[in-house]
């Protein structure tokens, strides 16, 4: 009995080192390719802005946020203007977090550095991301929060497939904007959260995430894309718990609700 377990485990190490491997060698062949291409943009192949890896023009046909929630990001269809103060469902049932700082909508030509950087590890798309998140976020000259906390994968997750894409990103955003970073952990995996109630989504959701340090009073959140919001909203639940008193959502990309 114990022998059989033992095989079964071991045969699980095997898929989960050969799933790493063949992430440690996508990582290095788009590391090889990043710099085969200097100065190209990352969208279109022509000639990049300088010091940027995009093209004026593929920078502004992104898919900008630009009319949205700004408790929670949604993006509304009609003409760019001033960011709606709160949704109809922000104010039914405010979510843990004041604000939420999502420049992109998620369609393409996002989407698809979005897929390459978290299921191909893809360290060109995932310095795209953060360039233009950092971008995003520093344009406006908002007072940034003391602390990041990037929302953790499940550790068995995280092992299966050898990366860890909001902590990528995480890391590396706080230490270019000058903000501590603070790990937080997954107590448990969480099932999909499409087609539940933001009180269903919550209490799904409910203590699936600790922080074990004190926070400082002011935090941000992090995830790659924002899709019902439910994640970030229990880890900034996890965050007032911890100490925090003002919690702002942060991500790359928001898919539409509705
Ligand atoms: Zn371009
Ligand atoms: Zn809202």
């Amino acid at each position: 009995m114990n022998g059989k377990i033992g095989k079964r485990r071991s045969i699980k190490g095997m898929i989960g080192t050969e799933r790493y491997l063949s992430t440690r060698f996508v990582m290095l062949v788009d590391r090889c390719l990043r710099y085969a291409l200097p100065g190209r943009c990352a969208f279109c192949l022509g000639a990049a802005m300088e010091g940027a890896p995009w093209c004026r023009q593929c920078l502004d046909e992104l898919p900008w946020n630009r009319t949205a929630c700004s408790r929670c990001a949604e993006p509304f269809s009609g003409p760019a203007g001033e960011p709606i103060k709160s949704c109809g469902a922000c104010l039914r049932e405010p979510p843990s977090f004041v604000r939420a700082r999502v420049p992109l909508c998620y369609s393409d030509p996002v989407a698809a550095q979005v897929q390459r950087f978290k299921f191909s590890a893809s360290p060109r798309a995932g310095a795209i991301l953060l360039s233009l998140l950092q971008g995003a976020l520093t344009t406006g000259g908002d007072v940034l929060p003391e602390a990041l906390v990037a929302v953790p994968l499940h550790e068995q997750r995280a092992r299966e497939r050898g990366f860890d894409q909001a902590d990528w990103l995480g890391s590396r955003l706080a230490q270019r904007l000058g903000m501590r970073y603070i790990k937080a952990r997954r107590l448990r995996s969480t099932p999909t959260q499409r087609g539940l109630s933001r009180e269903q989504r919550r209490a799904n959701l409910k203590s699936a995430f600790v922080i074990d340090t004190s926070l400082p009073a002011s935090v941000a959140i992090l995830d790659d894309v924002m899709t019902t919001g439910a994640t970030l909203d229990a880890l900034g639940q996890a965050c007032l718990e911890a100490g925090a008193d003002h919690v702002e959502a942060w991500a790359v990309a928001r898919t539409p609700m509705h």
